[in-house]
C-alpha cells in the first residue's frame, strides 16, 4: 500500500512527549463501576439493559481479573470536561440530574430529555464517569500498555448537546488525555454500527488522529459518507446491511490494518461497538464477536499503547460475551468452548423485556448463555464493500 505519510503535527503536545518506545509489558486493566449496575434509561429504552456489569461479572467468573488490574473509574469533574465541552451544557446536565427534569428550552438547546437521551437518575455521574475512566486512561497510559473500558465509547456526544443515546463524548476526551499525556499520534478506529459523528467533529480536521470507521450505510445518524476525508486522515466505509465475517476480514487487512501500520501511531483507540453483530435489535449487520475479537488482536501490536473502549450494543447476551471476549483476548487468555457453570449463571440470570412489559421476555438461543464466542459467520465479498475498499485504498 502507498498511502501518503502524514506528517507530525505541527500543533506541539501540551506536555513533553512521552517515549516512542514505552513499555507495555505490563499487565492489562479493566476500568469499571459499580454505577452502571442497575442504572436505566427508562423502560422503553434500549439501554434499558445490563451491559457493563455483565461484563464485569464474567470476567471475574472467568479468574480473568489478576492483582491490580481493575481500576475503579472516577468520576470526571466539570472542569475536566471542560476540555471539549460546553460549560453551559455541562451546567444543564447537572441541572437535569438533580432536577429529574428539563424545560423546553433545556431540551431544544441541549438535546436532553428527549426519546433518545432522557432524563433518567444518573444522567449525569453515569456518563461522566465513563468520561472519567477515559480520562485516567490515557493518563495511565503515559509509559505504554492495554487498557480496557467497556463504559467508554460514547462517540455520538457534542461539545453542547446529547446525541444519539450519548450525554458526554468520553472518546475524545481520552484522546486529548492521551494528548496532554505527551502521545503525539492517535489512530481512532470505531467498528460500532453507527458512525462516529461525535468524535469526527472534534478530529476531522486534525491531522494528528487517524480516524477510520466502518458503519452501516443510511443508518443513524447518516454521516460517515466514503467521500467524507476530513483532512486526507479521515477514512469512513459505509458498509450494506448483512455485513458478514468474510468481508470484515477484508476491511482489516485491506484498510484498518495497513492504514494504522502506515500511520505509526504512539497510541491506538478502538471503539469496540457490539452493535454490528447479527443479533443486535438497533442495526442489521451480521458480524459475529469473532470479528472484534481478531480486530483487537490485529491491532494490539501495532502501538505502543491501547485503549479499548465499550460503545453500541442492545442485545444483553451479545454485548457482554462481546466486551468479555475482548478483555480476554487482550489479556491472551484462550476463550473457552464452554463456560463454566458460574459464568452461565450470569447470562442466564439477564432479563430482556419488551418495552417494561413483564410478559414478554426475549430467551436467546441457548449458546448465548453457554459460550463466548460466536460460530463464525462468514459469507460473500460483496462488490459494495469491494468497490468501496478500492476507491479508499486509492487515495
Ligand atoms: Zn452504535
Amino acid at each position: 500500500m502507498t498511502s501518503p505519510q502524514p506528517p507530525v503535527p505541527a500543533r506541539a503536545p501540551a506536555t513533553a512527549r512521552a517515549p516512542a518506545t514505552a513499555p507495555n509489558s505490563a499487565a492489562p486493566r479493566y476500568i469499571g463501576s459499580e454505577i452502571y449496575r442497575g442504572s436505566s434509561y427508562g423502560a422503553w429504552h434500549p439501554l434499558r439493559i445490563p451491559r457493563v456489569s455483565t461484563v464485569t461479572d464474567l470476567i471475574r467468573a472467568l479468574g480473568w481479573l489478576g492483582p491490580g488490574q481493575f481500576v475503579s473509574s472516577p468520576r470526571a469533574k466539570p472542569a475536566a470536561l471542560r476540555a471539549w465541552h460546553d460549560p453551559d451544557y455541562l451546567d444543564a446536565l447537572q441541572r437535569a440530574e438533580t432536577a429529574g427534569q428539563v424545560s423546553d428550552v433545556i431540551r431544544v438547546r441541549h438535546g436532553l430529555g428527549t426519546g433518545s437521551n432522557p432524563v433518567y437518575p444518573e444522567m449525569f455521574r453515569r456518563p461522566a464517569t465513563a468520561a472519567g475512566g477515559s480520562i485516567l486512561a490515557g493518563q495511565l497510559l503515559r509509559h505504554g500498555g492495554a487498557i480496557h473500558s467497556p463504559g467508554g465509547g460514547t462517540h455520538h456526544g457534542m461539545p453542547d448537546r446529547a446525541n444519539g443515546f450519548c450525554y458526554l463524548n468520553d472518546p475524545v476526551l481520552a484522546i486529548l488525555s492521551l494528548r496532554a499525556a505527551g502521545v503525539g499520534r492517535i489512530a481512532y478506529v470505531d467498528i460500532d454500527a453507527h458512525h462516529p459523528d461525535g468524535v469526527e467533529h472534534a478530529f476531522a480536521d486534525d491531522i494528528s488522529v487517524l480516524m477510520i470507521s466502518v458503519h452501516e450505510e443510511d443508518r443513524w445518524p447518516r454521516t460517515g459518507a466514503l467521500d467524507h476525508a476530513g483532512a486526507g486522515q479521515v477514512f469512513n466505509l459505509p458498509v450494506p446491511r448483512g455485513f458478514n465475517d468474510t468481508e470484515m476480514a477484508h476491511v482489516r487487512d485491506r484498510l484498518i490494518l495497513p492504514r494504522v501500520a502506515a500511520f505509526r501511531p504512539d497510541a491506538v483507540v478502538l471503539q469496540c461497538g457490539a452493535d454490528a453483530v447479527a443479533e443486535d435489535p438497533l442495526s442489521r449487520l451480521a458480524l459475529s464477536n469473532n470479528a472484534h475479537f481478531q480486530i483487537v488482536a490485529a491491532l494490539r501490536p501495532l502501538s505502543p499503547r491501547f485503549l479499548v473502549l465499550g460503545g453500541g450494543g442492545y442485545n444483553p447476551w451479545t454485548v457482554g460475551r462481546l466486551w468479555a471476549g475482548v478483555w480476554g483476548v487482550l489479556n491472551g487468555h484462550a476463550l473457552p468452548g464452554l463456560l463454566p457453570p458460574a459464568a452461565q449463571a450470569i447470562l442466564r440470570g439477564i432479563r430482556w423485556e419488551r418495552g417494561g412489559g413483564a410478559s414478554a421476555h426475549r430467551l436467546p438461543p441457548a449458546q448465548l448463555f453457554t459460550t463466548l464466542r460466536d460460530a463464525p459467520r462468514p459469507g460473500e465479498l460483496r462488490a459494495a464493500v469491494r468497490d468501496r475498499l478500492a476507491r479508499l485504498e486509492s487515495r
